[in-house]
């Protein structure tokens, strides 16, 4: 295949090999036949009869539910959201907001800081909305596992299979410095003149390029969400998908599942009987389903030790033209300052999501919108020490979370150190995101430097809450054992992102599935995938030690 790329020649790069396998969709999997069951359809009372009940399709359930089906299980994929095609995307971000993202993105904490948390509602879940970005989990983060809670199966030795099953079938390929975009390699620029280490990142994608618009619906099917492998590889091995279907009632009797009950879009009701349920409806679905159950509640962790790794990012002006909306957003990262929990990583798109967040109105806004081809926009994520909740209260859902002192401090460094990287980059001006301090001009450090900063002038999104149910193999703690079986029952299982005991430091996504992996093969009673294909490469943070021990 030709490669083709569209920014070829940048800062005089020239299209790799890798190129050429980054921009080659051959491969994509097509499946045999589309089975999915619209709950807008189902307008009475229908039961159905399956071995597996998977609730929720995102990283966690769609791994889980095609293992299983593979295995020669019958599976029923439940999902409150719909599924969307390249059909349903127009690229403009306020209108995808609303169609894809749960409650159209507005999803807050409270507490000392409200935190924007985007959350995915639809098949593949969060993953239809990610960035692609693919990070295995750090040794180091693992090794603390067992140490911290007993979780001594699930190092990085017993894990290496599981991992690389998912990244084969997710095709995680690194992006090739012609599609990274100008963004990433003018911060590039500044991070190799200070001597920071940092490089492109690894990607779930097959075909990409590089439109920009990843968050918000990829147009060309590239971007790997899990809706475009694994849900159709369960298809292909039997498993439906019924869409619309939002769970409301799990039915236990004598600690055994005997059925989950769903409220369908059609108004109707879906009672799937089953011998083995997998709740996987994310960090914050999954706890609001079983306290309503008044399940998996014997530690009393349910619902706490939330982590979310709060992000936020630094724009900067510059002479020449950086045009955010060409090339990968989300390409390149810095590790440098990985041991201290921070964590720099791309953060492009397109012009009117930037209107949408700039901290500035009236005729300054107007300005620095008709300069958009100039600025550049970088992201940092904290590895939190920080602690939230989620319950529900009424008919509110209440996700609590407080960024504490030394969290504070840990972004004033890192907002310090993105602002040292852009003057490095040749930038004009540069903004950091502290209320009252909007733009510094001159290489100008200093106040942010004497900054006192307070959580509530930081503007904050979170991209990765983990944690509410979280795995715990010590006798009378965690919400799960180390198999992930919720504590209590004899076959309720949980697989997503509310199951990761800690903070990770890095992109959550290939950790979820991966231990959905492993749980899959541990209920069908089979041994760890050892002929999967070793990667060529892998991005491995330069990550030494955990810097988030779970409090
Ligand atoms: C904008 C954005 C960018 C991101 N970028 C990256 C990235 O680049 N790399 C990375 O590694 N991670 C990224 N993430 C995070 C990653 O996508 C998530 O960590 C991951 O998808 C979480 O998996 P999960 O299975 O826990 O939940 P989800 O993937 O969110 O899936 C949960 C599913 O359960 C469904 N559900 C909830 N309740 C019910 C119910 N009662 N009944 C039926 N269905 C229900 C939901 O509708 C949803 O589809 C990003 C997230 C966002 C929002
Ligand atoms: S850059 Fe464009 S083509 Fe590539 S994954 Fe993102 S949205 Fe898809």
């Amino acid at each position: 295949m030709s490669v083709d790329p569209p920014f070829g020649g940048q800062d005089g790069h020239r299209p790799t090999r890798d190129g050429a396998l980054y921009a080659d969709g051959r491969n994509a999997i097509r499946p045999r036949a589309e089975r999915v069951e619209h709950g807008a359809e189902i307008r009475g009372e229908r039961t159905i009869r399956v071995d597996a009940c998977v609730v929720g399709t995102g990283a966690g359930g769609a791994p889980v539910a095609k293992e299983l089906a593979e295995g020669g299980m019958s599976v029923a994929m439940l999902e409150e959201g719909e599924r969307f095609t390249t059909d349903d995307f127009n690229a403009r971000p306020r209108d995808m907001l609303a169609r894809l993202y749960r409650d159209a993105g507005q999803v807050a904490t409270l507490g000392n800081v409200p935190v924007i948390m985007p959350l995915g509602r639809s098949v593949a879940g969060s993953t239809l909305i990610n960035s692609g970005t693919c990070f295995r989990t750090p040794d180091p983060v693992l090794e603390m596992w067992g140490e911290r809670f007993g979780l001594d199966d699930m190092g990085p030795a017993e894990l290496d299979p599981f991992f690389r099953r998912v990244e084969r079938i997710q095709n995680v390929v690194q992006v090739p410095p012609e599609y990274a975009g100008r963004n990433a390699l003018v911060v590039k620029r500044g991070a190799d003149a200070l001597g920071w280490s940092g490089d492109f990142i690894y990607r779930n994608v097959r075909g990409c390029v590089g439109s920009g618009i990843c968050t918000f619906g990829c147009p060309t099917s590239a971007k790997q969400h899990v809706g475009l492998t694994y849900v159709p590889l369960a298809w292909d091995a039997g498993a439906t998908t019924y869409t619309g279907c939002r769970a409301r009632r799990i039915e236990v009797d004598g600690g055994r599942v005997r059925a989950v009950e769903a409220t369908t879009a059609g108004g109707g009701r879906l009672r799937v009987e089953c011998d083995l349920a997998v709740v996987a409806c994310g960090a914050i679905g999954t706890p609001l389903l079983l306290q309503a159950q008044r399940l998996g509640g014997e530690s009393g962790e349910l619902g706490r030790n939330l982590s979310i790794h709060p992000a936020t990012g630094v724009r900067a002006d510059f002479d020449e033209e950086i045009d955010m909306a060409k090339g990968v957003p989300q390409s390149y990262f810095i590790d440098e300052f990985a041991d201290e929990g921070i964590m720099f990583e791309g953060a492009a798109g397109p012009p009117d999501y930037s209107a949408m967040s700039l901290p500035f109105s009236g005729d300054r806004h107007r300005e620095l919108m008709l300069r958009w081809v100039n600025q550049s926009q970088f992201g940092v994520m904290v590895s939190d020490l920080s602690r939230g909740s989620v319950r529900r209260r009424g008919s509110l859902v209440q996700i609590r979370y407080d960024l504490n002192r030394e969290d504070t401090a840990t972004f004033k460094r890192a907002i310090e150190l993105l602002c040292e990287l852009y003057w490095a980059a040749g930038a004009r001006a540069v903004y950091p995101p502290i209320a009252g301090l909007p733009e510094l001009r001159d290489g100008e450090l200093t106040r942010v430097r004497e900054h006192d900063l307070r959580p509530g002038e930081l503007t904050l999104l979170a991209f990765h809450p983990l944690g509410t149910a979280r795995a715990d193999a010590r006798a009378g703690s965690g919400v799960v054992d180390g198999n992930l079986k919720v504590r209590g029952t004899e076959n309720l299982y949980l697989a997503d992102g509310s199951v990761v005991p800690s903070s990770i430091g890095v992109n959550p996504q290939i950790t979820i599935m991966a231990l959905a992996t492993r749980l899959a093969f541990h209920l069908l009673g089979a041994a760890a995938p050892h002929d999967e294909p070793e990667p060529e490469a892998m991005a491995r943070p330069r990550i030494t030690r955990p810097h988030a021990l779970s409090a």
